[in-house]
């Protein structure tokens, strides 16, 4: 998961790492309370999942509340990238001496982690990396020893940062490396780091990419999730733990095993290409054990998307056989019955594997008019394709 910029910056607070006074806020008027609170001049940042917001107008000095109430009436809807601007956060400006960039990374291609360090800051990395390569440092850290104080001179010597700023950089990255751990990131990035005019160095811009993976360790960062700009079927897939992503079309998908869930995602897109070229509308993997509560979880989600307009239920059984899961798709469709929203949309199930036979036998003894029993996976993912575009 990316961050935002203001809950980066909460992150390098936490950890040390130094901010500039700021406010998030919603509406103009917030930007100029927040404005006369931080007194002085401030800088009205859009608050987006990209980068580059400097150059497209979404970054913007204020001299007064007015005018900071004014830019942020500029920028609040303002799109960059695609991406709508509905925060925008309101800091203290810094007068800046000089601009760096320093991050941390995966590195997986290398199997190690790697800082990254440039004096020349403020532009766009990729850009001093293809004009200026020998300006950008690259150096690995070590997994288990970290970003030590010896790492993190050798990294400031590498990057040749002037000497007035060399201990004070060199610390920021000490803990800036604890922000990567602790917090279980897999990026954390400062650009640019500067150096004010009265002497300070700090990080005016922060990007951070939290390790999913590791979210059960950090209770606090489900705050972080971003649910107004999430997709609300993959919300809700997400509450009740199915590993469910959102496609763009019209035949939903549910599968056991990640694998399995992909060669169908390409079976069904190739099939589409006779029907109206209809499309996988999702990717759903209600994985190896799957019950009758998954089951029908995953047959509410896949319904529940507007866009379907038949599903595939392709499964291979198991450990879990066939049968057990013919009578999770038997008992899903009751729950939703008895929930009083019964299935209106075809369904083709495809059950192959371990008790097959029986599997099949217990969905066409079910006798429910809107489930096709097909026996291979080709021809399945033709007929929910067809079924799909309506023929
Ligand atoms: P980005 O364009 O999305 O990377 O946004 P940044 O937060 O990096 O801001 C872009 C640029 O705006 C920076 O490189 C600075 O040149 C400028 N900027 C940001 N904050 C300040 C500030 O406090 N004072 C001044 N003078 N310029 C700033
Ligand atoms: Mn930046």
């Amino acid at each position: 998961m990316d961050l935002y910029e203001f809950q980066a910056r909460q992150l390098f607070a936490d950890h040390g790492v130094p901010v500039t006074d700021g406010e998030v806020c919603s509406t103009p008027e917030q930007a100029r309370v927040a404005a006369e609170r931080i007194g002085g001049m401030v800088v009205v940042k859009a608050q987006v999942k990209t980068g580059g917001r400097g150059k497209a107008g979404g970054v913007k000095l204020a001299n007064t509340p007015d005018e900071a109430e004014a830019r942020a009436r500029d920028i609040l809807g303002m799109d960059i990238k695609g991406h709508t601007v509905h925060r925008v956060l309101v800091v203290a400006a810094t007068d800046i001496a000089d601009e760096y960039y320093v991050s941390f990374l995966l590195d997986r291609a290398n199997r190690t982690y790697l800082s990254m360090a440039s004096v020349a800051g403020g532009m766009e990395i990729e850009e001093v990396a293809v004009t200026q390569p020998e300006k950008l440092a690259k150096i690995r850290v070590d997994a288990l020893e970290g970003c030590t104080p010896a790492k993190a001179a050798e990294i400031v010597a590498t990057a040749q940062f002037p000497a007035e700023v060399a201990d004070a950089v060199a610390a920021i990255l000490v803990d800036l490396w604890q922000v990567l751990v602790k917090e279980d990131a897999t990026l954390v990035e400062v650009n640019p780091l500067v150096k004010s005019v009265d002497g300070r160095v700090i990080a005016l811009d922060g990007k951070v990419t939290l390790d999913d993976n590791a979210s059960y360790r950090h209770p606090s960062h489900e705050e972080l999730v971003d649910r107004a700009a999430a997709d609300p079927l993959e919300l809700r897939a997400q509450e009740l733990n199915l590993n469910y992503v959102k496609l763009e079309g019209e035949v939903g998908i549910i599968g056991n095993g990640a694998g399995l869930v992909m060669s169908t995602l390409d079976v069904v897109a190739y099939a589409g290409e006779e029907f109206d070229g209809v499309r996988p509308a999702n990717f759903l993997d209600i994985g190896g054990g799957a019950s009758a509560t998954v089951m029908s979880n995953g047959l509410d989600i896949v319904l529940g998307d507007p866009d379907v307009k038949a599903v595939f239920v392709n499964v291979f059984g198991g450990i879990t056989t066939c049968d057990s899961v013919a009578n999770g798709i038997v008992q899903a469709i009751n729950l939703l019955a008895d929930r009083g929203e019964p299935v209106t949309k075809p369904i083709v199930c495809r059950i192959d594997g371990n008790n097959a036979v029986e599997g099949r036998r217990i969905l066409k003894d079910f006798g429910h008019a809107l489930i096709e029993v097909v026996d291979t996976m080709d021809d399945a993912a033709r007929r929910a394709a067809q079924l799909a575009a309506g023929k």
